[in-house]
């Protein structure tokens, strides 16, 4: 039988999400009869691939960079899913959207500085003006909240997934 392809995105986390997917123990030998895991932090690939069955997506939408990854990933996948609750309501990351960016990124690097004070921006991705949950710029299929998420909430989102059923999640999940 033809396995189904896996993969797996950090955008603006802590990578606690992917460390509890780490912690799926036995379940992952289930979830690897079924799937290749294609792209991702854990894998060595370098480029997304364009016919993706499941995508767990970790993290908000919070620089220029996670905005073209998050609408490129969604082209290229079935079945999307905001893993964790930065990804479900930008948790964490949205801690600094009352700040104006420009605001936020002097009282980091100007007078928060010890040493040579000036703002990156060689290589650095430019920040959104807010951080944001991610479906607020792409469409998600199924929403997991946790911080993190319990391996076991996971590992049933993944066996459920790749058996073709949609998880029932009432119950197996909480907020933070
Ligand atoms: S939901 Fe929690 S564990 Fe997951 S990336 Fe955000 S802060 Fe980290």
């Amino acid at each position: 039988m033809k396995k189904a392809k896996l993969a797996t995105l950090w955008l603006d986390g802590c990578s606690g999400c992917h460390m509890s997917l780490l912690d799926v123990d036995e379940a992952i030998a289930v979830v690897a009869q079924k799937a290749d895991l294609v792209y991702g932090p854990l894998v060595d690939a370098q480029e997304f691939p364009e016919d993706v069955d499941v995508t767990l997506v970790e993290g908000a939408v919070s620089s220029q960079d996670d905005l073209e990854k998050i609408k490129h990933v969604r082209e290229c996948t079935r079945l999307l899913v905001a893993l964790g609750d930065c990804a479900v309501n930008s948790n964490v990351p949205a801690m600094r959207n009352s700040i104006p960016v420009k605001k936020l990124l002097e009282r980091i690097y100007i007078q928060g500085a010890d040493e040579r004070p000036g703002i990156p921006t060689d290589g650095v991705p430019p920040l959104l003006a807010h951080s944001v949950p991610v479906h607020e710029v792409v469409k998600v299929d199924l929403f997991v909240p946790g911080c993190p998420p319990s391996a076991s909430a996971i590992a049933y989102v993944l066996v459920e997934l790749l058996e073709g059923r949609m998880p029932d999640l009432n119950s197996k999940v909480k907020f933070g």
